[in-house]
């Protein structure tokens, strides 16, 4: 969109340079100034950058706190409309190995997740649609591969004890946030495939971290 977005800039400059070096016709009368036609390319080209601007800057934020969640600079990107037919594989984000097994720092979220993340953002975040849930999960679990978990279960089970921080990050309520992190514990993990679960993952067992922030409650220890 912004190469569609550049292009009719290009042909609306090009349209004014022509005028200035043409200013008259064949017969030598004035020609007048083509401001509808450079009106409609202006407003076109505007309407071509506006979603790549939105989704840039929601990336920014997304990143923001994906980078606090991480420990270290790390970069959201949201799936954008052409990449949809692209990337058709079944996760709803993803985070790339390097050839050490390292994961990067930086993720792609898909499009559908990412919308769901745009208008969490927008809410009051009182009470979180389903999708909603699911959406701040994503990201909470697509960090906990860029701090270099490789393992689906465990990164799972970090990011469940870190959804509520998520939440928070974004902009929830301490209650609002640990409400959002117990639905998906209670609803969505038992749901997900047996690769993503674990029974190390559960309160006192051996991936549970004592975080404050855990759907299960408050520090063991
Ligand atoms: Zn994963």
């Amino acid at each position: 969109m912004v190469v569609i977005a550049l292009a009719l800039v290009v042909a609306a400059a090009a349209l004014s340079v022509r005028w200035l070096t043409h200013q008259r016709d064949t017969f030598g009368r004035e020609r007048p100034f083509p401001y509808l036609s450079i009106g409609l390319l202006g407003l076109v080209a505007m309407g071509a950058a506006i979603p790549s601007y939105l989704r840039h800057q929601e990336e920014t934020r997304l990143s923001a706190v994906a980078s606090q969640l991480v420990g270290e600079p790390a970069r959201v990107h949201c799936q954008t409309f052409g990449q949809t037919f692209t990337q058709l594989d079944g996760d709803l984000g993803f985070v790339r190995w390097g050839k050490d097994g390292v994961p990067e720092h930086q993720t792609f979220i898909k499009r559908e997740q990412c919308g769901d993340l745009k208008s969490y953002l927008k809410s009051d975040k009182q009470h979180p649609n389903p999708d909603q849930v699911v959406a701040v999960h994503v990201l909470t679990h697509e960090s906990m591969h860029m701090r270099g978990i490789t393992s689906e279960a465990d990164a799972e089970c970090a990011a469940m004890q870190r959804d509520a921080q998520t939440a928070e990050l974004l902009g929830a309520s301490p209650s609002a946030a640990m409400d959002l992190a117990r639905t998906y514990w209670q609803i969505d993990y038992p749901r997900m495939p047996a690769t993503y679960r674990t029974l190390d993952c559960k309160p006192g067992g051996p991936l549970d971290e004592h975080l404050a922030t855990a759907p299960w409650g408050t520090p063991t220890s």
